[in-house]
């Protein structure tokens, strides 16, 4: 049995990527993990420009989202980055083990810094490292993320292989990446060779999880395609490409059969109208649970606390064999 981890940002509403390349996976991986763990990171949504109170809810909207997408508190552990603060503990011990020019060279860092106007934070050029604490600090085994996460999961790797060939051998786990087959880079649906994505990306082009069922229509059928009529994958026809891979994953085939089912269509217009009703379909009953999740907010600090109290026993334990190796005195807290 194996450590799960994965971390997922408040910031904004979560769409169709996210739900597709890591909340679905995290759903699953629910019964693999032992354990399972979760993490709503919010320290991670202040490296970008953000509003306070905004993050306050958004954590109410994506621990609900993330129930009513089918975790269970009980069968997992699921809680908040910022109320276990040995990951930022941890976060600075790596920077003693982290290149400043692998970080430079992140796609993330540089396609995030060339889109902030006025400050481009230290925090967005750190942030690797503070995801590498994330899950180094469970000793996590497999990590359930989108493709735009694999490069900062290299990263974390070779922090976690400096780290153990410097202090010790087996005091950090090198975490596997998991990533899906099918669906681990949804494309925004107005610009098909972006990904669809909570900060940037276009909002006609992005599938909200809570969008309304006529809304999801709506933007599925204004998807940008080509010129062409054939319901085929290729690298020259981006917009089609995804929405065969949206397809498939909502009607839980293989991309194949998406092609195969759609060989005697009319045109775009059969393609797009199946892949709304079959994402409408899939998001359902995610829409239905979320209202009454969403409602008991003490419901929801509950679980989160509940969470916090596991993950707390789980990441101090290994940062009292982090301190111990470094150098340093054993934790007070
Ligand atoms: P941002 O674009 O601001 O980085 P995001 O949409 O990537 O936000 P995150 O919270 O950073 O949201 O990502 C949560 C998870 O969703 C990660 O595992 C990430 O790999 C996955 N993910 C994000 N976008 C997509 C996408 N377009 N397709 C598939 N998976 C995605
Ligand atoms: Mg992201």
């Amino acid at each position: 049995m194996s450590v799960i981890f994965s971390g997922i940002q408040p910031t904004g509403r979560k769409h169709l990527g996210n739900y597709i390349g890591a909340i679905r996976q995290y759903v699953e991986g629910q019964d693999r993990g032992d354990p399972a763990i979760y993490c709503v990171v919010d320290q991670h949504a202040i490296t970008v420009p953000y509003e306070p109170d905004v993050l306050r809810t958004s954590i109410y909207d994506l621990t609900a989202l993330l129930i009513a997408s089918g975790l269970d508190p009980d069968r997992c552990i699921l809680f908040r980055q910022s109320d276990v603060p040995q990951h930022t503990e941890l976060c600075w011990l790596l920077t003693g083990v982290t290149a400043i020019g692998e970080l430079n060279r992140m796609h993330q860092f540089r396609d995030k810094s060339q889109a902030q106007r006025e400050l481009v934070s230290a925090g967005l050029l750190f942030y690797p490292v503070l995801q590498a604490a994330d899950v180094l600090a469970y000793r996590a085994h497999e990590v359930p993320v989108g493709e735009d996460q694999r490069e900062h999961l290299e990263l974390m790797r070779d922090v976690a292989r400096r780290f153990n060939a410097r202090f010790g051998k087996d005091v950090l786990v090198v975490p596997e990446h998991r990533i899906p087959a099918v669906g681990a880079r949804i494309m925004d649906l107005q610009e098909p060779t972006r990904k669809m994505s909570t900060t940037g990306g276009t909002a006609e082009g992005t599938v909200l999880v809570l969008d309304e069922p006529k809304t999801i229509e709506k933007k599925l059928k204004r998807a940008v395609t080509d010129s062409g009529a054939e319901i085929v994958r290729g690298p020259e026809k981006p917009g089609v490409t995804n929405l065969i891979d949206i397809l498939a994953v909502a009607r839980g085939v293989s991309a194949e059969q998406v092609e195969a089912d759609m060989a005697s269509a009319r045109g775009y217009g059969d393609l797009k109208a199946a892949t709304a009703e079959a994402v409408i379909a899939m998001l359902a009953p995610v829409q239905e649970r979320y209202a009454a999740l969403r409602a008991d907010e003490a419901a929801l600090d509950g679980f989160l606390a509940q969470g916090a109290e596991k993950a707390r026993a789980i990441a101090s334990s290994t940062l009292a064999d982090v301190r111990r190796v470094m150098g340093f005195g054993p934790a007070s807290w």
